[in-house]
């Protein structure tokens, strides 16, 4: 379990500024989730924050550490693991396999195994595939794959990047219901969702973003009853 505290995160590309000077917090055990339109930030937020996109500026505290402009690698030793967005497993390596390299940081091969029983205890739809090419598989499966690899590395800080995106309404649900268990469990999320119902719904604290900019967070309750939210995510 871990927790991250965000100030003044600023990301530019070019000279277009996608993010205007962020905060944000996700307290030890909790869910937090950012929701906003196409285009807010959300990729970009969750990219600085594991170290795929350098930010112009801003502090990032993971356990009072700041870890911005940190690289990919340290941010991931240090215990905070991205699910990227579009899943990105290896299509070509098995599921084993998969599963095998999100164990990279373990030496340990009794432990990889134990990890990857529990994996596969949680992900009943991976044991039966283990041997198969990850990238034949169904685009649900490879989504389950993808945060069962980041969970191979028993992350203390897990990152969501949309993980029910183009997926059919029962792995949505299953998604979420999985989300929902790791949240009982105790592990730390920030979760970024264009399903804002469904992200309200397992969240304890909201964010929204428009065009880089935060413009309004609270309680995931009260923001998914905010007139505005309910008008522009939730098809109110
Ligand atoms: P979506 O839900 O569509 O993925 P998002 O909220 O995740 O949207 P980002 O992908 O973070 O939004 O993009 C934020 C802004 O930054 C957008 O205007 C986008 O066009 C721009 N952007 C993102 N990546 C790059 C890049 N590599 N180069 C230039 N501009 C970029």
């Amino acid at each position: 379990m871990s927790s991250l505290d965000v100030q003044g995160l600023t990301v530019f590309y070019g000279r277009t500024e996608a993010l205007k000077g962020i905060d944000l917090t996700v307290a030890e055990g909790q869910v937090v989730c950012l929701i906003g339109a196409n285009g807010a930030g959300k990729t970009t937020t969750m990219r600085a924050l594991s170290g795929l996109t350098r930010p112009r500026a801003g502090a990032i505290r993971l356990d009072g550490a700041d870890i911005a402009g940190w690289r990919p690698h340290r941010v991931a030793a240090a215990g905070m693991l991205q699910v990227p967005e579009g899943r990105q497993v290896f299509a070509e390596l098995t599921v084993a396999e998969n599963l095998a390299m999100g164990a990279w940081l373990l030496a340990d091969r009794a432990e990889t195994a134990r990890r990857q029983d529990q994996v596969l205890a949680r992900f009943p739809r991976l044991k039966e595939r283990l041997d198969q090419p990850a990238g034949s598989m169904s685009g649900g499966e490879q989504q389950m794959l993808a945060l069962g690899r980041a969970l191979m590395g028993a992350p203390r800080l897990l990152l969501l990047d949309e993980p029910s995106m183009g997926l059919a309404p029962l792995f949505v649900e299953e998604i979420f219901s999985i989300v929902a268990d790791l949240k009982r469990e105790g592990t730390t999320i920030l979760l970024v969702e264009q399903n804002a119902s469904a992200a309200l719904e397992v969240a304890d604290y909201a964010y929204v973003l428009e065009t880089g900019r935060i413009v309004l967070e609270g309680p995931a309750a009260t923001v998914a009853h905010d007139p505005a939210v309910v008008a522009a995510y939730l098809g109110g």
